[in-house]
């Protein structure tokens, strides 16, 4: 039994083990760990504390799927609860369905019983108003060419804003009796348009699960993702055979061909029906967290660089 996620999946991780450990499913595991990450107040990219979107208001975009079946839910825009993993997954068991969004996805949750919370901590708030100090990181760069964008949509000081103000997380769990399952939940990108929905939603964008080939998922610039259909690529590199390290290195290349003006960081993590996983990134010195069943505690492990450039767009 193993358990992985992006790096911010820490908080998350042992109370996944714990139920995989009682013996219940790679999706249930998964569900728990989002549940807590989604939770952190201190985690401004998901759930709870995440940061807003142009208008000041916190939109989340889940999604979930079982290895087993090949079902999926997800949701996307869903203001006013903590858990969209867990809209999502009930998207996925008691609906004919695979995506809500936005009021037909709050209608639905407020139906299934989910309490309703304001997401937007002072903190995140700040945040959005002040904006975060720029450095000189690929999704800096990336942050301050969407807001000048946003800039003359809605009049935005344009000296407020820049610097990293992304974030998602994975979690792929493999349960005992060989069932994956794969989990992402986001606010997004900090600033984004209002309705602007990601790839954490887009099953085959940013999630994909299959028990007989292995799982990923994405965070980084959702777009590109979509664009490139990132993780069922990788999935679908390993059903041809190729490792987890082959597979997400050679869906990670394919991103170099995408012409981009917004062209930016990309991560995945993947996770393998024998358990054997790895993670990647566009940048250098990322890292991602798992457990296995005999660990004691989170371990980390580097993602392995895919130096993608961007070459076909300009500097
Ligand atoms: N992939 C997420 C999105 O595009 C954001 C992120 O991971 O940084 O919404």
């Amino acid at each position: 039994m193993v358990i992985i996620g992006s790096s911010n999946a820490r908080v998350g991780l042992k109370a996944g083990m714990d139920l995989l450990r009682a013996g219940q499913s790679a999706v249930d595991a998964v569900e728990a760990a989002i549940l807590l990450v989604e939770s952190n107040p201190d985690d401004h990219s998901v759930g709870f504390g995440g940061l807003p979107n142009m208008l000041g208001e916190v939109e989340l975009d889940a999604s979930i799927m079982d290895g087993d079946t090949l079902a999926a839910g997800a949701v996307g825009g869903v203001r006013g609860f903590e858990h969209p993993i867990s809209i999502a997954r009930r998207v996925m068991t008691d609906l004919p369905h695979s995506l809500l969004v936005g009021p037909g996805a709050e209608r639905f949750a407020r139906e299934c019983g989910f309490a309703e919370v304001n997401l937007l901590t002072d903190e995140a708030r700040r945040i959005y108003e002040t904006g975060i100090r720029g450095d000189s990181s690929e999704e800096s760069r990336y942050a301050s060419k969407i807001l000048k964008v946003m800039v003359g949509r809605l009049a935005l000081d344009p000296n407020r804003a820049s610097g990293k103000d992304t974030g998602t997380v994975n979690v792929a769990a493999l349960d005992r009796n060989g069932h994956l399952a794969m989990g992402v939940s986001t606010s997004g990108f900090a600033w984004k348009y209002p309705g602007r929905v990601g790839d954490s939603a887009v099953i085959g964008a940013g999630n994909y699960c299959d028990d007989r080939y292995g799982a990923a998922a994405c965070t980084g610039r959702g777009e590109m993702a979509i664009r490139a259909a990132t993780a069922h690529s990788v999935v679908m590199h390993m059903r041809a055979g190729l490792s987890p390290e082959e597979a997400g290195a050679r869906a990670m290349e394919e991103l170099d061909h995408l012409v981009d003006p917004f062209w930016s960081a990309m991560n995945c993590v993947v996770l393998a029906p024998d358990g054997r996983h790895a993670a990647f990134s566009t940048v250098p010195d990322t890292s991602y967290v798992f457990m296995t069943d005999t660990s004691e505690d989170v371990r980390q492990a580097p993602r392995r660089l895919v130096p993608v450039k961007g070459s076909r767009n300009p500097a």
